[in-house]
């Protein structure tokens, strides 16, 4: 089963949408494996976002993830790297699709709710950055045969 690393920002959390961001993932049938409100420090925020270091906008993205507590998930599914940034939504606003979690709540690129991994290695590094291995839950839901064969 495949793994990924999703994090409602500090927008999210201030705006009151960590349930709201949750439940889309609950109710599509992922499996939730780890998750915590927790302050990103500037290490980790660097670390996250170093794809993006020199950019024009990576200055005020360290500022806006460090601003204010986060809601970090590890979650698991078939496919979910790819599925989930489906649900995410595109990251620029103009972009993103109503039914998508940016497209129904975010009117910003900036403040745009949540991250999500875009591939196996980023999810791999990301819940390294946040969770240690023991923080990951394993265990079996029965209601999986009900999502995945049949
Ligand atoms: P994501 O994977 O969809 O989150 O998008 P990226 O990895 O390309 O960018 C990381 C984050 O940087 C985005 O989620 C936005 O918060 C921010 N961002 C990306 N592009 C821009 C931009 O052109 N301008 C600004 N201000 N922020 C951006
Ligand atoms: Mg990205």
């Amino acid at each position: 089963m495949e793994k990924t690393f999703l994090m409602v920002k500090p927008d999210g959390v201030q705006r009151g949408l960590v349930a709201e961001i949750m439940g889309r993932f609950e109710r599509r049938g992922f499996q939730l494996v780890a998750a915590k409100l927790l302050q990103v420090s500037q290490e980790q925020a660097e670390r996250h976002y170093e794809e993006h270091h020199g950019k024009p906008f990576y200055d005020n993205l360290i500022k806006f993830i460090t601003s204010g507590p986060v809601f970090a998930m590890v979650w698991e599914g078939d496919d979910i790297i790819t599925l989930s940034r489906t649900m995410i939504g595109k990251t620029n606003a103009a972009e993103a699709q109503p039914g998508t979690i940016r497209g129904d709540f975010a009117a910003s690129t900036r403040l745009n709710l949540i991250h999500g991994s875009d591939s196996p290695e980023s999810a791999e590094r990301e819940i390294a950055n946040y969770f240690s291995p023991d923080e990951l839950v394993v265990y079996t839901k029965t209601i999986q045969n009900w999502i995945y064969t049949g």
